[in-house]
């Protein structure tokens, strides 16, 4: 028999658990009892304070079918029931259920969604976040700012999640634009004949699309960032290193995000945002540091060997290994020259005022700039030694010696 509007609103009053009376859920469509529904505060369902969709539908819609669960159809069903999406509490439910399962492996309890949904609800229907709606989370970054986790607990969930946080606060940025001006910036993306030629290069290299399933505007970058590691005949022969060299780029490309996204917000409004930004940043830094050092790949100098070519430096250089005593004259000239010392200041100060370094970067440069000035004072004595014997050997010439 189905309900009127009054009928249910009636129910109002009452605790959520003592509601009388039945419900069709919109999605099996089969009438249930109203405790059979989710509570929810949104004012989209202030009538009888639940959601149209049944408890059983809510967890099956999300589900896998070797029962994972399917993260982009479990954010989409909480965006549209309006309940928050918080990861650290899909953490807990997943513990849950792997304590309660101990002889189960991480992959395993992985297929248990069914209880991690389970688990989830509940969670969320706790005093804290009861009253939560899908964007107060997104606001938060889809982490609770205000727990009493310890630092290893937070980390173990940003490891876990941080792709998928990612993801959804990109979502957010474009779903405040228009349909249509997604459209238009997909369609501004140019790929130059060099971009085009860096993604051709690399897909036979490796052998597929590696960078598939990213939007437009990231495979464009990706690629670029590919390009200058498989010049390298070993990076590109080895299969493993290969996997490790996408991982880094494809961290890269997440941390390029993270950047654009903290240049968008206020530090003062969305100092949460940028916290969880950062943190997701700094990791995928460590991260990368790692692979990089494990498998012997240099992240920072890359050997890309048409870089650069039009450069004054590789042209004099040209010109030196040619042996042409003139250019030898210049490029010292060029080097004094009010012009050059210009661009080199001004290139300096640039860095200073824009680069965004981390710790590791800064200890980088700092172990890099110890070696530099040792390579320079010994270049310099020898210089001093030869322009003494030099001197020795013009003065003796000069005295009609020898
Ligand atoms: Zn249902």
């Amino acid at each position: 028999m189905p309900k009127t509007k009054s009928q249910s609103s009636g129910n109002k009053s009452l605790p959520a658990n003592q509601q009388k009376g039945k419900k069709v859920c919109t999605c099996c469509h089969e009438e249930k009892n109203m405790t059979d529904f989710y509570f929810s505060s949104s004012p989209m369902y202030s009538l009888d304070e639940r959601i149209p969709v049944c408890k059983e539908c809510c967890k099956t819609s999300v589900l896998a079918e070797d029962g994972r669960i399917d993260f982009d159809k479990f954010k989409d069903l909480l965006r549209n029931i309006d309940k928050p999406l918080y990861f650290d509490l899909l953490f807990s439910s997943e513990e849950s259920v792997k304590k309660e399962n101990s002889y189960l492996s991480d992959e395993e309890v992985s297929l248990h969604g069914m209880e991690i949904l389970q688990k989830y609800f509940t969670l969320v229907a706790m005093r804290q976040d009861k009253s939560k709606s899908y964007s107060d989370a997104e606001k938060e970054g889809f982490i609770h700012q205000n727990s009493n986790r310890t630092k290893k607990e937070k980390d173990k969930i940003l490891n876990r999640y941080s792709h998928l946080i990612n993801q959804y606060s990109q979502n957010k940025v474009s779903s405040h634009k228009a349909q249509s001006v997604i459209q238009q910036t997909e369609k501004q993306i140019i790929w130059s004949e060099q971009d085009k030629q860096n993604k051709q290069y690399a897909i036979e290299v490796v052998g597929y699309d590696p960078f598939e399933e990213y939007p437009e505007e990231g495979r464009k970058f990706l690629f670029n960032q590919l390009s200058p590691y498989l010049e390298d005949d070993s990076n590109a022969d080895d299969a493993y290193k290969l996997s490790q060299i996408l991982q880094i780029i494809k961290n890269n490309y997440q941390i390029d995000i993270c950047d654009k996204k903290m240049s968008q917000l206020d530090p003062l409004k969305d100092a949460e945002s940028i916290k969880t930004l950062s943190d997701i940043k700094n990791k995928l830094v460590q991260s990368n540091d790692k692979i990089a050092k494990e498998n012997e790949i240099s992240v920072k100098n890359r050997s890309n060997k048409d870089a650069g070519k039009s450069t004054l430096t590789y042209l004099m250089r040209d010109l030196r290994e040619k042996d042409f005593d003139k250019a030898e004259a210049d490029y010292y000239d060029q080097l004094r020259g009010v012009g050059s010392q210009w661009a080199t200041n001004m290139s300096i100060k640039a860095i200073k005022e824009n680069g965004i370094f981390d710790e590791n970067d800064k200890k980088e440069i700092y172990e890099m700039q110890l070696d530099m000035i040792a390579a320079l004072n010994k270049e310099v004595d020898e210089l001093k030694e030869k322009i003494r014997v030099l001197t020795l050997e013009n003065d003796r010439l000069k005295a009609g010696v020898g």
